[in-house]
């Protein structure tokens, strides 16, 4: 009898090794195909069926799982945070061209300094996203990360593992004739299609996260996910455009870049031209413009580069941006529609504010269908009237704004706006004060007015309690659970399971709220009790206590009790025989820097009122914790008595971090440039605090000098 053939213990490894190495090739090809050229040559079904054919061997032989098989894009751990990654060479921004006249003046130097020798442009698309750097080990992929500051980025690389048009490794084609050097970095550009980021925040409104604002900050915010799984959710795609050191590949100009990005298996955009005068340049912007409407994704201007790399060389680099390239930047996108109607917001402090609501449009890439009108005169001057065709745009690409009204489109018998008279709350008058711009509702106990200060105390920069939207808190008010902000802490599990949240299901039963948020939300309100106590203060919405004055009030006094007292004190009057700086310093609370005699008035009134000081007492009694802990500082103070200004945007932090992080050293941070200022850091597109920092002789630091500045806590250095 024979024995069926069992094949060698020994050998079945090897037999399974090679079989898993050729699908992965067909399924790296084919993923190819589908990602990088658009092309697919395979059914999803058959490409399905490789990929599992492949995770069944891996499965049975574990120790033939390689890091770039196509299996491992998903898999890793949450990482806690980004480790950072220094990049091979420095991440440049791009100089802009904000005009047609700006991109010729660009053009006419560069050929100015180029000579008599010819000069090919080569135009790309400028993707709205995020800048990714790659760096392939021997044909592996390696790591990824964010540009952060431009010199050191965040490792992203779990992350970017997750997008499908990222090769694990590079293909053959590419690679197999140069000889690869150990390292590759390439650089390019994550970003989010349009089409996913409208199912994305679609998404975020139903489990009432908040919205992204465009699909720039969804892609950046996508890509620095804790969990790679949500990375894998968002549809994240790449173009590539840039390789940090192409000379080590033998490539002279950037089409050959994109040539071999595309051949080594990347995605690369195919809407590139080259041009080899002004007028192509030109033609090219226009037709991009018009190509903006259609794709699929973001796109904010044209990237302008000298093809070749030797003129590249010549023409170098500013401190900021290459002399070779330029960013000509779109218009903002304009758009019409149709005004429906113009509504009443009602504000925490009574503020009325006129809010345009028009046909859904998308502008820049998500739609929009309400504008702020800010105040009555504003509508006068744009003279917008309900059924009027009005052209909207996106200020600064983010806050919809209505530039005005098409006088030729408008309907017969349109009216002129008024303000109305009564708050749309409650009924009570609206009141102008001679000379204001802004409108209110002067009844106290306006139900609107109420829900704005509860929404308020609730929101992030106060309390904070998570979960607490305005659907929830009209509930709770509407019930009379809710009044003022003391109400929240007395709220228990079974108040919030069963508030009617006056909404029937198909079979007429009521929807309550339910245990599981219910549960949440009494966490969430618990956890409130601690915030540091300069965003509690801002919460209780005293009229000029933003949060930069909440937290000088706190510095100088360290307790709301504290506060109370010296509001108690009543201050003497210019009158009085004092000098107004005697007067002035004579008053506790105006004597605290950033704090003036407005602000110390508004701050007097409100803990004169007997109401306020009982919603206080009650917050101290269910547990609101209203006095800092004075901890004291963990750095020593070596910013003491420099004050800095913060302009433009700075690629590593947000610039309340960085004003916290030099906070913490001593330092001060203002809003505006004067004589006193000491330092101003400019970030990228800095503005007209730069210009004045210059004109009053201030020093100017980098972003890169602010780092250091954290990182080491040593003050600047300067001549001054
Ligand atoms: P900006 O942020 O306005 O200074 O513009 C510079 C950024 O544009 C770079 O950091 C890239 O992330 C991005 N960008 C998008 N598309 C391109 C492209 N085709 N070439 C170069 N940079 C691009
Ligand atoms: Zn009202």
């Amino acid at each position: 009898m024979q024995l069926p053939l069992m094949p060698e213990p020994a050998e079945e490894p090897s037999r399974a090794s090679l079989r898993a190495e050729e699908l992965r090739r067909e399924i790296e090809r084919h993923a190819y195909r589908y990602y990088a050229l658009d092309a697919p040559e395979l059914s999803d079904a058959s490409y399905d069926s490789l990929v599992r054919e492949l995770e069944t061997i891996e499965a049975d032989h574990p120790e033939l799982v390689t890091p770039e098989s196509p299996t491992q894009r998903v898999g890793a751990a949450p990482s806690a945070q980004f480790a950072p990654i220094t990049h091979a060479s420095r991440l440049y921004s791009l100089a802009n061209a904000m005009d047609l006249g700006e991109l010729d003046a660009w053009l006419a130097r560069t050929a100015e300094a180029v000579g008599e020798r010819p000069c090919e442009f080569i135009c790309e698309l400028k993707i709205d996203g995020s800048s990714l750097v790659l760096t392939y080990e021997r044909g592996v992929l390696a790591r990824a990360a964010t540009r952060g500051d431009g010199r050191v980025g965040e490792d992203v690389t779990v992350n970017v593992r997750t997008i499908r048009d990222v090769p694990l490794r590079l293909r053959d084609g590419a690679v197999s004739d140069v000889s690869l050097p150990g390292s590759v970095e390439v650089r390019g550009e994550v970003y989010l299609p349009l089409a996913s980021f409208d199912r994305l925040n679609a998404e975020q409104d139903l489990s009432g996260a908040t919205p992204f604002a465009n699909p720039r900050n969804a892609a950046a915010g996508s890509l620095r996910q804790k969990d790679p799984q949500v990375t894998a959710s968002r549809d994240l795609a790449t173009f590539l455009y840039a390789i940090a050191d192409p000379r080590a590949l033998g490539i002279s100009t950037q089409t050959e870049v994109l040539d071999w990005l595309g051949d080594a298996g990347f995605r690369v955009n195919p809407d590139v031209r080259s041009c080899s005068d002004a007028a192509a340049v030109r033609e090219f912007c226009s037709a991009a413009l018009e190509m903006r409407q259609r794709l699929p994704y973001e796109i904010d201007g044209v990237v302008v580069k000298v093809d070749s790399l030797s003129l590249q060389d010549e023409l170098g680099y500013t401190s900021k941006a290459p002399r070779w390239a330029i960013a000509f930047k779109f218009p903002p996108e304009e758009k019409t529609t149709v005004l429906r109607d113009i509504v009443l917001q009602v504000g925490r402090t009574g503020a009325i504010t006129p809010v345009a609501e028009f046909e859904p449009v998308v502008v820049a890439g998500s739609t929009i269908a309400r504008a702020t009108l800010h105040n009555e005169d504003e509508v006068a001057r744009k003279d917008v009237r309900v059924g009027d065709t009005i052209v909207v745009r996106k200020a600064g690409d983010v806050i919809p704004e209505v530039v005005g009204a098409v006088p030729g489109l408008r309907p017969e018998g349109a009216q002129p706006w008024r303000m109305p008279e009564n708050c749309p709350s409650c009924g009570g008058q609206i009141w102008r004060e001679p000379g204001e711009v802004a409108s209110r509702c002067t009844n106290v106990g306006c139900p609107a007015q109420r829900l704005e200060r509860l929404a308020h105390w609730a929101g992030r920069g106060a309390a904070d309690i998570d979960g607490m939207g305005y659907e929830i808190a009209t509930r709770l008010v509407d019930t009379g659970l809710l009044h003022d902000v003391s109400d929240f802490y007395v709220l228990t599990r079974d108040q919030l399971a069963s508030l009617d949240m006056d909404r029937v299901r198909k079979d007429g039963t009521m929807i309550l709220l339910g245990d599981t948020i219910a549960e949440k939300l009494v966490a969430s309100v618990d956890a409130s009790r601690t915030r540091p106590l300069s965003r509690l203060l801002f919460g209780l919405g005293i009229r000029h206590v933003g949060s930069t004055v909440a937290e000088a009030l706190v510095a100088a006094f360290g307790s709301i009790d504290a506060i109370a007292q010296a509001a108690a004190v009543t201050p003497p009057q210019p009158g009085d025989g004092l000098t107004i700086a005697a007067a002035l310093a004579a008053d506790p609370l105006a004597s605290v820097d950033g704090v003036g005699p407005k602000i110390a008035a508004s701050v007097r009134a409100f803990f004169a009122n007997e109401e306020n000081l009982a919603v206080v007492s009650r917050l101290t009694n269910a547990g609101v914790v209203l006095a800092e802990e004075r901890l004291a500082p963990a750095r020593p103070q070596t910013l003491d008595g420099l004050t800095f200004v913060l302009t433009g945007a700075l690629s590593g932090f947000t610039r309340d971090e960085a004003a916290a992080a030099l906070k913490a050293l001593g330092a001060k941070v203002s809003g505006s440039v004067s004589k006193k200022t000491s330092f101003v850091v400019a970030g990228e597109d800095a503005g007209s605090k730069h210009d004045k920092a210059i004109d009053l002789g201030v020093p100017v630091l980098a972003e890169e000098d602010l780092v250091r500045i954290i990182e080491s806590g040593d003050a600047p250095v300067t001549e001054r």
